[in-house]
Order: C-alpha cells, then structure tokens, then sequence
C-alpha cells in the first residue's frame, strides 16, 4: 500500500533539473516530523512549508500496489507532450524513501519514466533511481552519502554547509531559507547569506524556488 498526499504535472523548480516538466509524487508522512502544527516546535525542521499529512490532495489517495500507482501517475504526463524527451518523475515527500521501493521503482521504468527522489538522507535510497537529490536537515546523521545533488537550505542553525563538501555529490546547491513560521535568522536576510555564501565557496551554487517566482506548483 502506498499513501500519496498529491501528485501533478508541473516544472522542477529548484536545483540542477530546474525548468524540466515532471510528474511530481508527494508522499505522505515524513520521520523528521509528524506534519501537525503542535510537534513543529519540537521537530527537526521548524521551517518546513509542505503538507504532507493524509491523502486528501490533489490526486491523492491510497493505492494498493505499485502498478496501479504507477499508472496513475503515467495519466498525468500528458498525452500532448511531444518531442524528444524522457518522462520524468519526482518522488517527494514528506520522505519519499519511507515508500518508493524497487517494485514502484520498476514499475515506473518500465512506463518509460526516468525517477527523481528528493530525500532528507536519513534512509539509504533503493537500487536504480535515476537521479538522487538529497536535501540534508540539522544534527539528523546521513546515511544517503552519494548521489547527483546535494541541496541545502541555507541558513539552518547549527549547520555548517562544509560538513557536506567531501561527500559524493555531482551538484551542491545552496537554497535561500523560506521564511516558515520557526524559521531561524540571525543576520541578514537568507538570500543574502545564501549568496554571500556562495560568492565566497565556489563550490556551492545558488537555488533558487523558481516555481515560486513562475507562480506555479
Ligand atoms: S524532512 Fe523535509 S518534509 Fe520532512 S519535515 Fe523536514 S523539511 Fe519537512
């Protein structure tokens, strides 16, 4: 069984994939909070801005088996995208790696897709996902050390981004922090900080929420 909060067809907004259409799969749950305003102050991630609690969004809902998740989300790829490219799939959450596993991850290759996961690293990824993004929070240890982006959301107190510099990652993106309610700031505004940063260690680039700037999902 698999709980999915929402799914839809948009653009990536952020990272090195940024502008591409995608599928976006948003899980429910997540381990680093449970989703309810009345834990946020507890949680490791006071500044998250996703609901990922239940299954009532859009194209949400429960599914029984990975088949039948996978052909729903092959039905929202449309059928009028044309051209050469690759489906595209993002697997978020919430944490994703909580649910997709190689049975999904099959199945939606075997759709023609190519899958994204964007995880928070605290569980290793399953074997065969295309394009890994892992988006560390605060003191939580990784055990997702590899992939194709590294993503951080930049300030976050107590973390310093060059903890992460020797990991196996292609990319290494610094996002600018939403300013959440619990969001911490101790000096500057975040996009200042995140450029500052990156002006001075080249190795990071900025990410930007271009969604957000496009006004869509
Ligand atoms: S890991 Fe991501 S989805 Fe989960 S609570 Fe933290 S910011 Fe939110």
């Amino acid at each position: 069984m698999y709980s999915v909060k929402e799914a839809f067809y948009t653009l990536q907004g952020e990272g090195a994939q940024a502008g591409r259409a995608s599928v976006f799969c948003r899980f429910t749950g997540c381990n680093l909070w449970s989703g309810r305003e009345r834990d946020r102050a507890g949680s490791q991630c006071t500044f998250c801005d996703t609901d990922f609690v239940g299954t009532d969004g859009q194209n949400g809902g429960q599914f029984a088996d990975a088949a039948t998740l996978a052909s729903h989300l092959e039905r929202l790829w449309p059928m009028t995208a044309s051209g050469r490219h690759r489906r595209y799939v993002v697997f978020t959450g919430g944490e994703p790696l909580l649910q997709l596993d190689k049975t999904l991850i099959e199945a939606m290759h075997a759709r023609g897709f190519e899958i994204a996961v964007e995880t928070n690293g605290t569980l290793p990824a399953p074997a065969g996902i295309d394009w890994i993004c892992v988006s560390p929070k605060r003191d939580n240890a990784l055990r997702q050390t590899q992939g194709d982006e590294l993503k951080l959301v930049h300030p976050q107190a107590g973390v310093d981004p060059q903890t992460f510099v020797e990991l196996n990652f292609t990319h290494f993106f610094l996002q600018p922090m939403d300013l959440a309610p619990g969001a911490i700031v101790t000096d500057g505004s975040p996009m200042e900080a995140t450029v500052d940063y990156c002006m001075h260690h080249p190795q990071w680039r900025l990410s930007l929420q271009t969604h957000k700037i496009a006004g869509i999902d």
